[in-house]
């Protein structure tokens, strides 16, 4: 069965895909604060996990322990070590060849996040990331897309797609301003945790295999499972 989108209820589908966790298996901003960031960002890492600290107080603060002038080596790290999950390409064609736009939104810095996406970057139609001022002695996240506790608002990164039938895939905190605006979620980890205890009807998925093969059946189309 191929893609079905209700008409009367949206337009076009627009996938808005996170990166940590979801296009990766590690979260590579782990990685970057564990190879290059001062002692006391586990710390950090942790509250913020438990709520104690919001992500926009947490995020930028562990960067700016970090000197500018490993940028360079940081992106290369990041491109070295990243382990892509399975069905990656195998979803990313089939949003092409489906007409489904593919945008990834990331609260990660865009200095490392682009570089690591380069060899899927053709079928990417966006990245919206934070944008890193790499300008001053340690690296400043630009928080321009901020809400009151995410660093990168994924409920604002949808902004100007209010027409759009808005399909998230996400694992994690980071993700839930932006699942509780789509229409439809695929979820896993803590944003599966997240979607159960509020109550939300989502896709559970493993590998972006999952995914698509969910989109191409038509399964996440139907009423019943779109999130209301
Ligand atoms: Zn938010």
């Amino acid at each position: 069965m191929g893609l079905v989108v209700p008409q009367v209820i949206k337009q076009s589908p627009v996938i808005f895909c996170d990166f940590d966790g979801t296009i990766t298996i590690d979260e590579v901003v782990t990685e970057v604060w564990r190879e290059f960031a001062p002692s006391g960002w586990v710390r950090d890492v942790e509250q913020m996990l438990a709520g104690e600290k919001s992500l926009l107080e947490g995020v930028p603060a562990v960067f700016a322990r970090i000197p500018s002038e490993r940028a360079a080596q940081i992106a290369t790290f990041a491109k070295q070590t990243v382990k892509f999950r399975p069905g990656l390409e195998e979803l990313l064609r089939y949003c092409n060849s489906s007409s489904i736009e593919f945008i990834v939104a990331t609260g990660a810095l865009d200095f490392f996040v682009e570089p690591v996406l380069e060899p899927y970057r053709p079928l990417i139609s966006r990245v919206i990331s934070i944008p890193a001022d790499l300008s001053g002695e340690t690296i400043r996240a630009d928080t321009v897309m901020a809400c009151e506790t995410c660093a990168l608002c994924k409920a604002k990164a949808m902004d100007g797609f209010d027409r759009a039938f808005r399909i998230t895939v996400g694992d994690s905190i980071t993700d839930e301003h932006g699942a509780l605006a789509s229409d439809v979620v695929f979820a896993r980890d803590r944003l599966a945790t997240i979607m159960r205890d509020c109550g939300r009807k989502f896709h559970e998925f493993d590998s972006l295999l999952d995914v698509r093969d969910i989109l191409r059946d038509g399964y996440c189309f139907t009423a019943s499972d779109r999130c209301v």
